[in-house]
């Protein structure tokens, strides 16, 4: 599919008549509850991106035969906007995320979108919506950029036509608690071939249940395995996953059942520069549960955008339950503070992941 943005559709914007950001509580946000005045949407037909228009945030009105309702044909990114001290707005390598979407769609054989147009649509947003990023570490916007099948037609083929959205909603530093998880044992996130190493809808859904049986047994997420053999981990829940042994950082390499994450990319760059040994290696249960008996193993924590860092304090295989030391200077705690400072601009950005918004 090529992509075509034609100059002939610029951007529009419709303002809003009220903003509701009276009725916010900003000390008391649930995760991915509340969104903000705006939305932006943009239509795929006849092969090419037409009417990009920012709008007050408010319901679509699609066939109930779109696609995407019959064949989960829609991908997703999450990222996020901060507000430094001086009221400055800065994304976060928000390149990897517009090359990921693109990535995402590409497997889904959803047709890309206009690099352009991303940036644009994004930044006018998030200077209308700019009230809504609040400063201090910890709180930022969340970004949900998505697309959807809609051709109303439920024949199993590739939808002749999309909806293409940003939304954004507040978000506070959250604290996942003493995370607990369960090492899959039969249950797949991904397999080879498969669209594990894309930002796909349905992979979300198809961890909810596994995700309820861990839950009913105590545990909170769960660390998945590969599909053939459950020996090797992979990644937490939604989260990429790393190991700390001795002092050595480890995590799974990224490949068709592992998604490429921002956030473990930034975090094996901060650590090697850090001078810490971070191996991008497979590893095993069997590997982990040594560790753990002869008291090597010193943490494990996922990384992902939403939560930046959740560290977790028992693991359990086979139905024995390790547990993880508490540990004083942890590289969890370390990491996360490392990579909000920077995020925020209270930190040299020596590796120029910080974009500006103008
Ligand atoms: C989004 C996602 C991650 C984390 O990626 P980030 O870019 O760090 O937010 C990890 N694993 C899966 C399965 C994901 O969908």
């Amino acid at each position: 599919m090529f992509m075509i943005y034609q100059k002939s559709s610029p951007l529009t914007i419709e303002n809003i008549v009220n903003s509701k950001i009276n009725n916010v509580d900003f000390k008391n946000l649930k995760f991915g509850h509340v969104f903000t005045d705006y939305m932006f949407e943009c239509d795929y037909t006849e092969g090419s991106w037409v009417n990009p228009t920012i709008k007050p945030f408010g319901n679509l009105s699609i066939s109930p035969a779109s696609k995407v309702f019959h064949y989960g044909q829609a991908v997703f990114e999450g990222m996020k906007a901060y507000k430094d001290d001086f009221g400055k707005i800065w994304l976060f390598r928000p390149e990897e995320n517009f090359k990921r979407i693109n990535k995402s769609s590409k497997r889904l054989a959803i047709p890309e979108f206009p690099k352009e147009l991303f940036f644009e649509a994004l930044e006018k947003m998030l200077v209308l919506d700019k009230d809504w990023i609040k400063p201090g570490i910890g709180n930022s916007l969340y970004i949900r950029p998505f697309v959807i099948a809609t051709q109303a037609e439920v024949s199993a083929s590739p939808s002749s036509e999309y909806k293409f959205l940003i939304l954004f909603s507040p978000a506070q530093a959250y604290y996942a608690g003493d995370v607990k998880v369960v090492i899959a044992e039969h249950y797949s996130r991904s397999a080879d071939g498969g669209v594990g190493a894309a930002k796909a809808a349905g992979n979300y859904a198809a961890q909810f249940y596994p995700t309820n049986l861990a839950k009913e047994k105590g545990f909170h997420q769960i660390i998945w395995t590969d599909s053939k053999e459950h020996k090797f981990l992979e990644e937490a829940g939604t989260m990429n996953v790393f190991f700390r042994i001795n002092d050595t950082l480890i995590t799974a390499p990224v490949s068709d059942r592992i998604l490429d994450g921002v956030t473990r990319n930034s975090l094996i760059a901060l650590a090697k520069r850090d001078g810490i040994k971070v191996e991008e290696r497979k590893i095993t249960v069997d590997e982990l549960k040594e560790a753990s008996n002869n008291n090597t193993l010193k943490e494990i924590f996922g990384a992902g955008t939403a939560a930046v860092i959740s560290p977790v304090i028992d693991f359990s295989h086979k139905n024995k339950v390790y547990h993880l030391p508490k540990i004083k200077e942890s590289y969890a705690t370390i990491f996360k503070s490392e990579l909000l400072n920077i995020q925020h601009n209270n930190a040299e950005d020596s590796f120029g992941w910080r974009y500006p918004v103008k």
